[in-house]
């Protein structure tokens, strides 16, 4: 047999060793490994040169903006920024489009725009919002669900207009809903009625520094959420998850409701394990300004903690960019009126590796868990992504664990340039990123990949991820 392509010297993760290895590829799937390549056929030889080969990482909490808000992120900076940074599948949020995604027409109708201009593969997140409930349109759960989106996403406070928040009974009934379908529910987890509240009494006392914004959106409004949400969970049924969860109480909660047997998971973000309000928010300003906010140094270890001990499930970046002159730092623009949202999907493999592998937090299982199998499984799209069998697609991120290298925020990909990371020094870097057997990034060529060659990838089945507990 002849193949298309054989990834050749790659050290693939084998629990937590390594093995030097060839990959076969066929049909865009991982065909077979072998020790030796001599006599073999293939059409293309891409060498790893012995570098970390994992499968493809994925983020699993995208704002691309496409359709619609195209002056903040589009489709393709957005999937080019993927490529380089080594993530081979994004999970894109409903939220973020004109329309947003609230039923199976405004879903094609977001994909028919974006699919020329995907470098890296997409799965999709579904919607629904307060707004629904009050409409009694609550059918569109299931007929999302249908069409293959893979979550569905709820706001406890307000993030764009034609995407409402919903109230504590709505909520409710969107769990119930939602359990219905056997997937996700992903809920922002702040308590609306004490950001608004802090936010305009730390306004109205004439704080306009950069800490203010985290101060106002306080931890407390996170963890009673998140105690909210877990009741919940355990009252309907419904699978409650987490995203961006940004501190570590937040973990220490999850961590109790899994050991109860409740259906809770969660993510956090690279921002929320490595920066810190106090210097972070001074020096940035609005350019880290996020909701959640970025915590204290003690959340940062809580949250590596949590993914040691498995109470957070995996990393996504919550990707997320503003127009700078007009909506991050138009004239006048304050910490408060300033858009609130940073792009992450670039240097989420980056960060992850060197901050967590490089420095010994992370062990080389937890790091192939939390980049790439865990959100697969999660969203029932493993093992078609976040494996490394025979029949997988041939998605790969190939890393140079010792190279070092500074973020700078003029070389991103994305639209909008500005980073809370820039700046920052790494050790390790993506050197090819490979999706279905095609190379879409090479560290030396920039991006190989074409726009439209991206697929979204619809839902395969319900998969859970196991519970497992360290002590
Ligand atoms: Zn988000």
């Amino acid at each position: 047999m002849r193949y298309d392509l054989i990834v050749k010297n790659a050290l693939i993760p084998h629990g937590d060793e390594t093995v030097l290895t060839n990959i076969l590829v066929k049909d865009e799937k991982i065909a077979g490994f072998v020790d030796k390549i001599e006599g073999i056929e293939a059409d293309n030889v891409i060498d790893a040169e012995g570098h970390l080969t994992l499968p493809g990482c994925i983020d699993s909490h995208t704002h691309y903006m496409d359709p619609g808000f195209t002056h903040r992120e589009n489709f393709l900076t957005g999937t080019s920024g993927a490529a380089v940074g080594g993530v081979t599948t994004i999970i894109d949020m409903p939220c973020c489009s004109v329309p947003s995604v609230r039923g199976v027409a405004e879903l094609h109708n977001k994909v028919n725009a974006i699919k020329d201009k995907a470098i890296v593969d997409y799965a999709m997140w579904g919607g629904v919002t307060g707004e629904d409930v009050r409409n009694k349109n609550l059918k569109i759960v299931k007929e999302q669900a249908d069409e293959g989106v893979v979550a569905f996403k709820v706001y406890m406070t307000p993030s764009v207009p034609s995407y409402p928040r919903v109230t504590d009974p709505e909520m409710l009934e969107i769990f119930y809903e939602v359990s219905k379908t056997g997937l996700p529910v992903g809920v922002h987890a702040e308590n609306f009625a004490i950001c608004d509240y802090m936010v305009q009494k730390l306004r109205e006392e004439g704080r306009m520094d950069g800490p203010a914004w985290a101060e106002a959106r306080m931890e407390l409004a996170e963890k009673v959420a998140i105690q909210l949400c877990i009741s919940y969970a355990e009252e309907t049924g419904a699978r409650f998850h987490v995203v961006h969860m940004s501190t570590g109480i937040g973990a220490k909660l999850v961590k109790e409701a899994k050991m109860r047997g409740i259906d809770v998971t969660s993510e956090t973000c690279p921002h929320y394990l490595t920066l810190n309000y106090q210097e972070h928010m001074t020096k940035f300003k609005q350019f880290v300004k996020i909701a959640p906010p970025i915590r204290t140094k003690k959340d940062n270890e809580e949250l590596w903690q949590g993914l040691i001990d498995g109470s957070v499930d995996f990393i996504a970046t919550d990707h997320a960019p503003y127009e700078i002159p007009t909506e991050k730092d138009a004239p006048g623009m304050t910490i408060w009126t300033a858009f609130p949202g940073i792009p992450g999907t670039e240097t989420m493999v980056p960060i992850i590796v060197s901050e967590g592998y490089n420095k010994g937090r992370l062990s080389l299982s937890k790091l192939v868990e939390i980049l790439s199998t865990n959100a697969a499984k999660h969203y029932g799209i493993y093992p078609k992504k976040g494996a490394m069998m025979i029949g997988s697609d041939a998605d790969f991120t190939i890393i140079d664990l010792n190279k070092e290298w500074t973020i700078e925020k003029e070389k991103m990909q994305c639209l909008n340039k500005y980073t809370p990371f820039d700046g920052m020094k790494l050790k390790g870097k993506v050197a090819k990123t490979i999706v279905r057997g095609t190379l879409v990034y090479d560290d030396e060529k920039g991006i190989v990949g074409k726009p439209g060659y991206g697929q979204w990838i619809k839902r395969q089945n319900i998969q859970k991820l196991e519970r497992k507990i360290k002590f």
